[in-house]
């Protein structure tokens, strides 16, 4: 729900997105809260009461919606993007993919009417700054959501990602072998597929110790693999020690 739609519709055009709806996997409808409205102006703000700078989202055209939404397709999930929510992170995506219906609400101006968290279950913010709008955090949402609802991207892909298992993901390489004098490591033309996982996954402890250990602390459980990838960092960093 925005006031910006043409904004979103354009993101429904591109990529595993697109693919995704027009295989029917998702569905993104795009509703225009000017719709919603029943003056000539199809007016959606007003000043604030108290005072102060900016304009606030008036809370009927979000109750029409939500009526209009429940009457037409069943009781939605409401998200309210908001700077002020839990902040996104894999594990929510994983969450809302599970959901099914969803409706995600885009705030402008100074903010939505407070009244309007009667129909939302969840505020969510994309991160510790302010945007001018909620569309780009609906369409963070949706792409990250996305990924996760069946047969929208290859489960294999999704399970190596960063973040899956508190891991960061492995570097990756495609042709040519070789650029300047810089070459491909050599386990991964080797065709043997242990010894890859095994780097693989040392190169994604490695990155992940380095750049993210608050995630490395979270880890809860090792397997073989990266028992396997342990002992080989272990070496490694005895080899360069030397
Ligand atoms: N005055 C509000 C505050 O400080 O909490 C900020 C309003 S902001 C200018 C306008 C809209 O952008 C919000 O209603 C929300 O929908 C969206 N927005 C801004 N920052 C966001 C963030 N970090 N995550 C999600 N949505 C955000």
């Amino acid at each position: 729900m925005t006031i910006f739609p043409d904004m979103v519709e354009a993101f429904k055009k591109y990529g595993v997105i697109a693919r995704a709806i027009a295989e029917g996997k998702i569905a993104v409808q795009v509703f225009n809260l000017r719709d919603f409205t029943t003056d000539k102006h199809r007016v959606v703000d007003d000043y604030p009461f108290g005072g102060g700078p900016g304009m606030v989202m008036k809370a009927e055209p979000f109750f029409r919606f939500y009526n209009f939404y429940r009457n037409n397709f069943g009781s939605p999930y409401v998200i309210l993007t908001s700077p002020q929510g839990e902040i996104f992170d894999n594990k929510k995506a994983i969450e809302i993919s599970k959901k099914g219906e969803v409706v995600i609400l885009c705030g402008r101006y100074e903010g939505i009417d407070e009244r309007v968290m009667d129909i939302v279950d969840e505020e969510i913010s994309i991160g510790d700054y302010v945007l001018t709008g909620g569309e780009l955090a609906a369409m963070v949402i949706v792409d990250a959501v996305s990924r996760f609802v069946p047969g929208v991207v290859d489960r294999e892909s999704v399970k190596n990602d960063s973040f899956m298992d508190d891991l960061l993901d492995h570097p990756v390489y495609t042709r040519p072998r070789e650029i300047g004098g810089k070459m491909v490591p050599e386990v991964l033309l080797t065709g043997n597929h242990e010894k890859i996982d095994v780097w693989r996954r040392k190169e994604s402890l490695k990155k992940t110790i380095l750049r993210r250990p608050d995630l490395f602390i979270k880890k809860q459980s090792f397997d073989k693999i990266d028992k396997f990838a342990i002992m080989e960092l272990v070496r490694e960093l005895m080899k360069n020690a030397e």
